[in-house]
């Protein structure tokens, strides 16, 4: 096995005080997180609803998961029951469908909007006037069983650490837009999601609060 403790202990001695880690599990098996889980890890995120489905089943229950990948909307009902945070939230319609299976749980499940900045045209995530957009309909103020905890971002995948450095400082500064404009007065709304393994030195420079690290914890992912 990868030597996951030493990693998890390197990377955590790197973070900040008030820095999530959410260790990326995806494509690994139970050993690998484990032997994190033994260290002291709990929080850990998946992005593929079979998968997490098997290793929630089988894994302690105080785990608290995060689900980082493109949710489908048909998908929604088998996570609602257990998810802690859905963070790549990229519609209206998506925050909808897990308020409405929230609810039929009895439980509030917390989000975040992912933002598309990266120059990669993926199909995932709101552009910066999207979200606004989505913000200023107003529909996601009538949602209870769902809170807005921040924003989540990937930033470009390149070597130019100064284009993911201005692409985090973009969301950063966006996420100061947003939180003002529509959540001044909700604390909950504090988590800017972003750095990875290759750049979560200049995510935490950029004030993220919750990297999302797995290749550097786990070794390279066996798709
Ligand atoms: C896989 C994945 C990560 C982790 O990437 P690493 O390079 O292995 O650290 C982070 N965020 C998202 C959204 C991912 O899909």
């Amino acid at each position: 096995m990868y030597d996951v403790k030493g990693n998890l202990r390197r990377i955590l001695d790197r973070l900040p005080q008030g820095v999530c880690l959410v260790a990326i599990s995806k494509y690994h098996p139970n050993e690998y997180i484990e032997a994190a889980y033994e260290d002291g890890q709990r929080v850990f995120g998946e992005s593929h609803e079979q998968e997490l489905k098997l290793k929630h089943e089988t894994l302690p229950k105080d785990i608290v998961w995060h689900f980082i990948g493109h949710l489908q909307t048909n998908k929604v009902k088998y996570i609602a029951p257990y998810i802690n945070m859905v963070e790549a939230v990229d519609s209206l319609k998506l925050l909808k469908e897990i308020n409405k299976q929230a609810q039929k749980c009895g439980r509030v499940i917390d989000v975040l909007l992912e933002l598309h900045i990266a120059e990669e045209s993926t199909k995932y995530g709101l552009r910066i006037d999207e979200c606004r957009q989505l913000l200023d309909d107003g529909g996601w103020r009538e949602l209870q069983n769902v809170r807005i905890c921040g924003l989540m971002m990937m930033a470009s995948f390149t070597d130019d650490r100064e284009q993911i450095r201005r692409e985090m400082t973009l969301a950063a500064d966006f996420f100061d837009e947003v939180k003002a404009r529509y959540f001044a007065d909700a604390p909950w709304f504090c988590e800017r999601s972003w750095g990875m393994s290759d750049d979560f030195d200049i995510a935490i420079e950029c004030r993220s609060t919750m990297v999302r690290i797995g290749t550097s914890i786990f070794g390279p992912r066996v798709y």
